[in-house]
């Protein structure tokens, strides 16, 4: 079977815009070049019905960095970039609260507590620590108060036997994931982009003016159709995924097990949790105690990576003893051998945007409409 000539011309031809990837950074990419150019023809082409990425699968924080995860940016990359790296974050933050509605993606200014294990690696910032981050991180958050050392009311439901100290910032919250992009998608939508879920992106090639992107459809009987759609512009939002585009692209698709406990009715833990230097996340969700990563306690089988994370759950939060998980999923993150998020042009007409980490709910639709930004200025 192949694509029919109505599938071909009306879905497949004379686009303006082919966005490969239909997850939180594509699809404000499409929304954005809509804005900027009405008149455009946009695809957005996404192989998995849901959105096979982290865009679905995410824990949902609306978070910009714990305070020793941030400490640990300024180390690496240095205060100048980690700065602008937080500023991405909060002004990302800012513009998905904005452009979708707080009442439409669930968003909740909960707060989060950073948690200093007992028995790990981790330490308590000091003092000092607490003055010089919260200098530092003013010119991005505009509070002379983005951290503090928790109070003892804010640790309700947590046992404090079994941490050395926790750090809060009152300045993150949380969404629901599902209603999020739910919104996105929607949104995109109404305004006339053709959301193509179900059709993968087997190849592409950039040309002199045109490009080419070959477009495949897995069909129930096990056979494919292809079809090489013609634009003039491309974007490549496929994030974890960008290796099978762009083979010599700096992103590793890295595993990332979430787990989702039974409701919980009297659960008096509301807020989101930063453990580990971010490494493990557990929060709040609908009366359900969600946790998950782990990735750097370095467990090869998912059997024992989900009995580590099930007695950190239990231990932390009596409250969740005894209850059973639901749900438990993977989910791919994009990572590499920096922090910082790749948006750059490639070719004239091309514009990759990958390698969102563990914070592309917050830099997401800002660095899909920097996509766009760039592909308008050439
Ligand atoms: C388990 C987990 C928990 C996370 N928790 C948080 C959190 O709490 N807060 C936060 O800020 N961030 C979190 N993240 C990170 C965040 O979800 C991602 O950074 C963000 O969703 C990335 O968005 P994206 O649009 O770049 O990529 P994605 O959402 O991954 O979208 C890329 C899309 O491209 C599609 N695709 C790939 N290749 C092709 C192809 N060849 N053809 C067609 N389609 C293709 C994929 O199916 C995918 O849907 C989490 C990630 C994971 C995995």
């Amino acid at each position: 079977m192949a694509f029919s000539y109505w599938e071909s011309t009306e879905w497949l031809e004379g686009l303006d815009l082919i966005v490969i990837g239909g997850g939180i950074v594509g699809v404000s990419a499409a929304l954005h070049a809509k804005s900027k150019r009405p008149n455009w023809k946009i695809a957005v082409i996404e192989r998995d019905s849901f959105g096979g990425g982290g865009s679905t699968k995410n824990a949902g924080f609306a978070c910009f960095g714990s305070m020793t995860e941030l400490m640990h940016d300024r180390a690496t990359l240095g205060d100048t970039e980690a700065l602008t790296l937080l500023k991405k974050r909060i002004d990302g933050l800012k513009l998905l609260r904005k452009t979708l509605g707080d009442k439409a993606i669930g968003y909740q200014e909960c707060g989060s507590l950073e948690l200093i294990r007992k028995g790990t690696n981790y330490e308590m910032p000091d003092q000092v620590a607490f003055a010089e981050m919260n200098e530092w991180a003013e010119q991005a958050t505009s509070s002379a108060s983005t951290f503090h050392v928790a109070k003892a009311n804010e640790l309700n439901g947590i046992d404090g036997a079994r941490i050395d100290g926790a750090v809060s910032s009152p300045l993150e919250g949380a969404i629901n994931t599902g209603k999020m992009i739910l919104t996105l998608r929607s949104m995109a939508q109404k305004k006339g982009i053709r959301l193509l879920l179900g059709l993968n992106v087997k190849d592409w090639e950039r040309g002199d003016g045109m490009h080419r992107v070959q477009v495949q459809r897995l069909s129930a009987d096990g056979g494919e159709d292809n079809l090489w759609a013609e634009t003039p512009r491309v974007i490549i939002a496929t994030n974890a995924f960008a290796k099978e585009l762009m083979p010599s692209c700096d992103v590793q698709p890295q595993p990332n097990v979430v787990l989702v406990t039974a409701p919980i009715p009297a659960l008096k833990f509301n807020r989101t949790v930063h453990m580990d230097a971010g490494y493990l996340y557990a929060r709040n969700v609908q009366n359900r105690m969600l946790i998950g990563g782990g990735r750097h306690l370095g467990l090869e089988r998912e059997e024992e990576l989900v009995k580590a994370l099930t007695s950190v759950l239990n231990t932390l939060f009596p409250e969740t003893d005894g209850t059973p998980f639901e749900y438990k999923w993977t989910g791919l993150l994009g990572v590499g051998t920096t922090r910082n998020p790749i948006v750059k042009s490639v070719h004239p007409g091309c514009v990759i945007a990958v390698r969102m980490g563990g914070m592309g709910v917050a830099i997401g639709m800002q660095l899909g409409q920097e996509c766009i930004n760039l592909l308008l200025a050439e």
